[in-house]
Order: structure tokens, then sequence, then C-alpha cells
């Protein structure tokens, strides 16, 4: 009779999850699952049914007669027989758990008052954009190739010519099919098998396009990167996505960025650091070093006495981000490396120095207290 999966696993939580885990564990599923970005085979089946799921369990009522029943509580004819499953409402779910900022399109496509002719926007579509250091710091221009559809030219996306009406489903795209169960006769809506569920034919099919309305073109954009870019920071490339459907809107292209990292300078937001290495006379006795920045090269003063892994500020000499109105700053870490390979006069003159008292910062004097 009824072999549908069991809702709690659908939405892979507990039995007893509160109402916050239901509803995290939808959104995360239904933004994995959602047709405009997941594009898998049978991804749409798996949309409705974490959302049939979800219309369930997120109500009080819904769920505890599910967890008596079972799935018979929503059978028509079952314990429940007004409700029905063509009652839910994906878009008012979405909406009222994403608002209008998700960004999806609409939702009553599904079901079975789906408008196989209604006007559809166009498929997003997400590419991942590898920059080198510099190009991401400056900003750039990038040559982009990129495989998308457009409406076929000859057809003007229609996908053919004379249109004529199926007489199988009357231009609905859907028949209707009864079925006897034990809980009395349901009605199953099934996709025309005529037309598949187009709701209408074409005298003549178009050759260009072979009835699909649309053909796959090979593109180059030009893209102008603005500087401060980061990895993960996204652009979005407005109407230049997938072809729309019966006059629909394109869909738009999103560049996800990738920063490769920088031989010395390595980035934390918009602040950069850079480590320098300088020996131990530099350190005792002080310095000025030069130091590569983002823009060429500079003079930092090193203090006598610096002691390893100081940290000196450059402010502003960092990293303008995209969204930023003020440069970040560039640190400076001293690393003072000691030497492993002495000359014999090295050695000399370091064994003259050490018969002389170094011990003279307090912390010597308190350390020796410990000491018995
Ligand atoms: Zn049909
Ligand atoms: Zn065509």
């Amino acid at each position: 009779m009824n072999n549908k999966r069991d809702y709690y696993e659908i939405l892979g939580v507990s039995k007893n999850a509160s109402d916050e885990e239901i509803k995290r564990a939808f959104r995360l599923l239904a933004k994995k699952y959602h047709p405009d970005v997941n594009k898998e085979e049978g991804a749409a089946e798996k949309f409705k049914e974490i959302g049939e799921a979800y219309a369930i369990l997120s109500d009080k009522n819904k769920r505890s007669q599910y967890d008596q029943f079972g799935h018979a509580a929503f059978d028509g004819a079952g314990a429940n027989p007004g409700f029905d499953m063509g009652d839910i409402n994906l878009d008012d779910i979405l909406s009222n758990l994403f608002g209008n900022s998700f960004g999806f399109s609409s939702f009553s496509s599904f079901g079975g008052s789906r408008r196989r002719n209604a006007a559809r926007r166009g498929e997003d579509i997400l590419m991942r954009i590898n920059l080198t250091f510099e190009e991401a710091v400056n900003g750039c221009k990038k040559d982009i190739k990129v495989n998308v559809t457009e409406n076929c030219d000859k057809c003007n996306g229609t996908g053919g010519f004379g249109e004529v009406i199926c007489h199988t489903c009357g231009g609905r795209g859907v028949v209707t099919e009864e079925q006897r169960t034990i809980f009395g006769v349901m009605q199953t809506q099934k996709t025309c098998p005529e037309c598949k569920g187009e709701g209408k034919s074409f005298k003549e099919v178009c050759s260009n396009c072979r009835g699909v309305g649309k053909v796959t073109k090979n593109k180059t954009l030009t893209v102008t990167v603005p500087a401060g870019i980061d990895t993960g920071n996204q652009l979005r490339l407005s109407g230049k996505g997938e072809a729309g459907t019966n006059g629909g809107p394109n869909g738009d292209i999103y560049l996800e960025f990738v920063v490769a990292e920088h031989k010395y300078f390595e980035r934390s937001n918009d602040d950069i650091y850079l480590e320098v290495p300088i020996t131990i006379t530099d350190a005792i006795l002080g310095c000025k070093k030069e130091i590569p920045t983002l823009t060429g090269s500079g003079f930092i003063e090193i203090k006598p006495g610096t002691q390893n892994y100081t940290k000196l500020k450059l402010k502003g000499k960092g990293i303008k981000g995209v969204n930023s109105k003020t440069n970040g700053d560039m640190y400076v870490v001293v690393n003072i490396l000691m030497p492993t390979k002495l000359t014999r006069k090295q050695k000399s003159l370091l064994e003259e120095l050490a018969e002389t008292d170094l011990e003279t910062e307090p912390e010597f004097k308190e350390f020796k207290k410990y000491i018995k």
C-alpha cells in the first residue's frame, strides 16, 4: 500500500527532534536539493519529498497524527480525510523560511497544477575562478569560457512550427489515473505519455534545436574583477546564465573566486603578514631593512634589542577589500635566525662576547630564584 519513506528519516532527524532541529534540517536539505541549484537527476523529486516531510513535521497536529498512524494518517480515506498532500504549498513554506533573499524561483511547478507553458526563469550557473594573489589584490580582467544555453534563433525558442494541442491530455500535460487501495479509490496525476507533459506538439520540429527550443553556445565573457577579491567572494553576472523558457528571463552566472597563496605575503581579511628573517646582530644592534610591499618595496626600522616574532605594523599598507572603505594594514613579523655555521673568526668573536655579562635582563635573576 504505502512504500513512502519515513518523514524523520527523510529530514535526517530523530523522532523526538525539536521544531528548531526540524526547521534547520529542512533548510539545509532544501538548499541542497532545490532544483534551481541542483541539476542532478531526481533532485526535484527529492526536494518535493523534503517539502512534504517538513510540511507534516512542522505542523504540531499533523506531526502527532503521523507519529500515531504513520503515512496512513494522510492517505485520503484514512484517519484524516480532510487532508491532502496537494494542500502543501512549497512556495509558502519557502518564502516563510527564506524570505525573498534566498533568490530561488517560484515553486508552483510542483504538484498536479504545474503550468507547462508558464514563463520560467533560466537556471543560474556557478563557476569557480582561480586568481593569483596579485590579480585578486589589484583587480584584473579575466576571460571566462562558458557553455550556456540560448533560445534557438530559428524557432524563437518554441522548438518547432505549427503548434497543435495534445489530444491525449487536452493540453494539460497531465493525465489522471485511478487506483484502488484499501482506503478507497485514489486519484493520481501522471505526466502525459503522449506529449511528455508539454501539452502540445508541432507539425514540424525545429531541426536547429531538435525541438528543445534552446541551443548550447560556447562563449567567452570578459569580466572585470574588482580589486580586493578574497577566496569565497562571489560576483554575479546578471542575465548571463541559461536562457529562460516561454519568454522567462535568463538566469545569472555566479563567479566564485579562489585566490592562490603568495610566496611571501599571507592574507588575513584585509591585512597582510610578511615574515622577515634577520640576523642576531641586526636584532641586537638594530638596522634598517628593505622589504617587499604590495605596491613595490619599502624600508622598516628594526630597533636595537628587538625580540623574536616582534610584530611591526605598517598602517594602511594592507589590502583594500571589495567592500571596505579603507585599506587594511601590513604586519611585518621579525624572525631572528640563529647562525648554524660559523667561521673561526665569528666563533672567537662570540666567545669573547660570551665572556662579558649578557644576563642584564631582570628575567635572568627571576629564573635563578627557582633553582635550589
Ligand atoms: Zn498530452
Ligand atoms: Zn529551434
